[in-house]
């Protein structure tokens, strides 16, 4: 007998680990800054980390070296295993290619019971065929045909959607498996 498992996307970076703050901290040190993360209001990065451009924002994200900053959210080792374990479970990631190898390799570094074939580049999510879908960019799941978990971040916070909200991987686990964060 064959049960079905839900299928649930999650997001990567701003959801499972933290991207935002080492590539803060690694602009405030190249472009002698002092940003912190509540100052990040809105999404675009560029628009608050003002003294580089947008291209050298993302030029940061090109070295190797900077990755070993990058590192899993509180919960994301013991609740994505979980999720994994118990659901159909994709990281589906809006991600340059020339960063999605990157990517890659430091999440079976990170989590090495996620298999590669469950990790998806995708610039538009809406595409995606899933029964949950879990981001921290309120344009990724808007209009999206899924069950909608919003990861709580400064630059989400003034929306006018009624969805879920998340403050880790475990109130997400508790979200799809109970229907509240309890
Ligand atoms: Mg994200």
């Amino acid at each position: 007998m064959s049960m079905y498992k839900q299928k649930v996307a999650l997001d990567l970076d701003g959801v499972i680990w933290d991207l935002v703050v080492p590539w803060i901290n690694q602009y405030n040190i190249l472009f002698n800054d002092d940003k912190q993360l509540e100052d990040i209001t809105e999404y675009k990065l560029s628009n608050t980390l003002v003294k580089a451009t947008s291209q050298e924002l993302d030029e940061i994200l090109l070295n190797n070296d900077f990755w070993k900053n990058v590192l899993p959210f509180k919960y994301a080792v013991e609740y994505l295993e979980k999720l994994n374990n118990e659901f159909d479970l994709y990281i589906v990631t809006k991600t340059d290619y020339r960063l999605f190898e990157i990517k890659v390799n430091r999440i079976l570094h990170l989590f090495p019971f996620i298999q590669p074939y469950q990790i998806v580049c995708l610039h538009n999510k809406q595409l995606f065929n899933a029964d949950w879908f879990v981001d921290d960019c309120i344009d990724n799941l808007v209009g999206g045909n899924f069950n909608k978990i919003i990861l709580d971040a400064p630059y989400n916070r003034d929306t006018e959607y009624n969805w879920y909200r998340a403050y880790n991987l475990k109130d997400v686990y508790n979200i799809i498996k109970y229907g509240d964060n309890n």
